[in-house]
């Protein structure tokens, strides 16, 4: 039967509540004066968006924003989930499809645990979906769906053929105003990272080779945010985007005239270079988010298959001057539940941060499904299989070093944020970046 598509529902299902433990989430509370969640709408789906019918009426909805109308009408609903939305992705399917309402369902979470997904949902795609879509389309009008979409093992979408994501789904009443906004647009423009570490999924599901959009196409997409919402933070979603170098700088030169303000993530291997580091700054770069993981050397030995962090670790605090020096702050990510940690971890970590001005985020080890610590956790005997996926928040315990246990472990978290996020040291970091930036000259019109 020959179905349409005329409306249908790309959904971000709700996340659970930050932590299950009470005392992290005060904790959280009390620190919200300095550590600002980021609001990212989900790029991934106004990626999808783009590439349905121009007559599609196409319902965006990010439920962390906006409650969803489970009793309305659509052709099919698309729902995407990260693990850690998969409880609530599997609750709105299930409400669809009593109405017999089709449910496709991608993202990370089905791509790595493809047979639960398909218990919830009609059509699962594994992967990226830019070339699996269109044909799904095809098939769905013509009423011949397949129950699963995939990319060939190992092959990859050519960013090169990016469309530009539908931002336009995106309310400005969802950018401009409220508590409950998106503070930043994502862009993205590379996909896939060389390192391949044990807990991560990226490499797994982007590739380890660098995939990138053309620099003009990427300058198409900030003009339309321009246009659309004017200057609002950007933040470039890329888990990696100053690997190639070369490709970075021609993109940051292309940047500058363009007058934007962006966050990015990177490795420290963006303070090894001087005129990267320049052209960052002048392009707009402000905060760049770096994966540290661990001061212990032990817990990055092995971490990833050629010891990368393990054997850049003595660059660390030379690397966060280096780059704080050029005016662009840097907000370290460290990972708290390594076996090697000990009481110790913590201390140290606060002292590295509090001499070096450097902003932070630690979040608990999290055996995602799909990564190598997945199985070594399921092997080992630390997590069983019957799991709560909305436990993968990051803010919950989910593995921890015996040598200290699971409440001194929290207990080393909530120490090390109330020792980062105090008054005293945020202002002393504050102080310190302004003095920095007063001896630069302003970005964008550096010659
Ligand atoms: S944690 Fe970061 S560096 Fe490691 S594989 Fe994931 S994206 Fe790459």
């Amino acid at each position: 039967m020959k179905r349409s598509i005329k409306k249908v529902a790309l959904i971000n299902p709700a996340k659970p509540r930050r932590s299950s433990s009470a005392a992290i989430n005060a904790m959280f509370e009390k620190c919200k004066k300095f550590i600002r969640p980021w609001f990212i709408p989900p790029l991934n789906l106004l990626t999808i968006a783009s590439y349905f019918p121009p007559d599609t009426e196409i319902d965006f909805k990010n439920e962390d924003l906006s409650t969803i109308d489970l009793s309305k009408e659509y052709d099919f609903v698309a729902l995407t989930s990260m693990t850690l939305q998969a409880p609530r992705a599997y609750e709105i399917a299930r409400t669809f499809r009593h109405r017999k309402i089709p449910i496709a369902i991608g993202g990370i979470h089905p791509t790595v645990v493809p047979e639960e997904a398909s218990r919830y949902a009609d059509y699962v795609f594994l992967g990226e979906a830019e070339k699996t879509l269109p044909k799904f389309l095809d098939e769905f009008k013509a009423g011949s769906p397949k129950s699963l979409y995939q990319m060939p093992q190992d092959e990859h979408f050519d960013l090169r053929n990016a469309l530009i994501p539908r931002y336009d789904l995106l309310k400005n009443d969802q950018i401009n105003k409220g508590q409950d906004y998106f503070n930043m647009i994502p862009v993205q423009a590379t996909r896939g990272c060389p390192h391949d570490c044990s807990f991560c999924i990226v490499s797994k599901m982007h590739g380890k080779r660098i995939r990138k959009k053309e620099v003009s196409q990427i300058l198409k997409e900030i003009r339309t945010i321009q246009r659309l919402f004017g200057n609002r933070l950007i933040v470039f979603v890329d888990d990696n985007l100053f690997i190639d170098k070369q490709f970075a700088k021609s993109l940051l030169v292309e940047l500058i005239p363009l007058k934007i303000r962006f966050c990015a993530q990177s490795d420290i291997g963006i303070a090894e270079d001087e005129e990267l580091l320049q052209l960052a700054y002048r392009a707009g770069l402000q905060v760049v988010l770096i994966g540290f993981e661990s001061l212990e050397k032990e817990s990055l030995f092995k971490l990833d298959p050629v010891n990368w962090k393990y054997n850049h670790m003595k660059y660390y605090e030379g690397a966060v001057n280096t780059i704080q020096d050029h005016g662009i702050i840097v907000y370290g990510t460290f990972i708290i539940g390594f076996e090697h940690d000990t009481k110790d971890t913590f201390p140290i970590l606060r002292n590295f941060l509090i001499k070096n001005h450097c902003n932070a985020q630690f979040s608990f080890l999290t055996p995602f499904p799909g990564t190598k610590l997945f199985q070594w956790a399921l092997e080992d005997g630390r997590i069983s299989s019957a799991i709560d996926w909305g436990k993968f928040s990051f803010d919950d315990i989910m593995l921890y070093s015996d040598n200290i246990g699971k409440k001194a472990t929290e207990d080393g978290l909530i120490w090390l944020y109330n020792e980062i996020y105090d008054e005293k040291a945020f202002s002393d970091r504050a102080n310190h970046l302004k003095k920095v930036l007063k001896k630069l000259p302003a970005r964008w019109n550096l010659r």
